[in-house]
């Protein structure tokens, strides 16, 4: 069991009503797409879809008997969970005839036995490969719930066998007023504006790191455009791993802002006004530029696995940054 109860996501609610339906008529599909967006429950939808299939109380899901309780902490005895094995970066085609055999043979208790793969978009092509002949031939009372926020890597013979559910991120007022209703006040706007409308990432995050983050991040990039910062010196602030995700999601930001202003503005971006010192007149970035950073920035991310040397990376990003001052 999980240590304190999670909170209730309110931006789920139709999804599970529409799960309680289908059971109530008996329709409850064999397998279900859930369509998630980053942050925002779809891995938690899956767990409420098992405890809608699992529970035996009439108001299912009750959220408080032990089938529930044991889908809630990933301990009930006909739930399933696939997910990479440790270190791996798939879910490969073992574990995918592991379970398979499992689900055909399996049904402790009650005839129902529920199956959640996620994410999804994991699953190597023979794995999937495998997944697709449960799904074609599934033993009555099953349920194989995929979730994905990226619906596209997965192949069409899979996701022509799926039922689909969509989690959409809450409207911005609405995900301001939950998670200071759930971990009380803090500028949780600006928290979002640098997460994205991911409610969850928010939840978990510290608003203060985030905004400090961000205040540094704009900085050295805004120093870096202006060839103020020394890049290499920047650059080892974002050695530290446990903050470099949030740093490039923080650059992504910056880059996004700007963006913004220059389709607004009509491509020319001026820069820097904050910086007094600086020639701010013939400092500016145009949309291309901004968008190759995007590109650069997105490496970096796929980087982010790797254990390449980052640091020399961003620094390379801040010495390109800086000559394109004048580009
Ligand atoms: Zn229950």
């Amino acid at each position: 069991m999980s240590s304190s109860p999670e909170p209730e996501l309110p931006w789920l609610a139709p999804q599970l009503r529409a799960l309680q339906q289908a059971r109530a008529q008996a329709r409850l599909p064999h397998a279900l797409l859930i369509q998630d967006a980053p942050g925002c429950g779809g891995e938690r939808l899956a767990r409420l879809a098992a405890q809608v299939a699992l529970c035996r109380e009439p108001d299912y899901p009750c959220g408080r008997c032990r089938d529930c309780e044991r889908v809630a902490a990933g301990q009930h005895p006909d739930l399933w969970l696939v997910a990479p094995e440790e270190e791996a970066t798939q879910i490969k085609v073992d574990q995918v005839r592991a379970l398979s055999e499992t689900l055909a043979l399996s049904g402790h208790g009650s005839s129902t036995s529920v199956a959640i793969i996620h994410p999804a978009d994991l699953l190597n092509a023979n794995a999937a490969n495998a997944l697709l002949k449960t799904l074609e031939e599934p033993r009555p009372g099953v349920l194989i719930v995929l979730v994905t926020a990226v619906t596209a890597r997965l192949p069409a013979t899979v996701l022509s066998r799926c039922q689909r559910l969509q989690v959409r991120p809450p409207p911005r007022a609405e995900c301001i007023a939950w998670l200071a209703r759930t971990r009380g006040a803090a500028d949780w706007s600006a928290v979002l504006d640098v997460l994205g409308d991911a409610p969850l990432l928010a939840l978990a995050s510290e608003p203060a790191e985030v905004l400090a983050l961000r205040a540094e991040t704009d900085a050295q990039l805004e120093g870096a455009l202006a060839g103020s910062i020394d890049p290499a010196a920047a650059a080892e602030r974002w050695l530290d791993a446990d903050s470099y995700e949030l740093r490039l999601r923080c650059a992504e930001n910056w880059v996004t802002r700007r963006l913004e202003a220059g389709l607004r503005g009509g491509g020319e971006l001026p820069e820097l006004h904050t910086a007094a010192h600086l020639p701010a007149r013939d400092s500016f970035m145009n949309i291309g530029s901004l968008v190759r950073l995007m590109d650069a920035l997105y490496e970096l991310r796929r980087l982010a696995t790797t254990t390449i040397n980052k640091a020399l990376a961003v620094e390379q990003l801040f010495w390109q940054l800086r000559a394109r001052r004048k580009a």
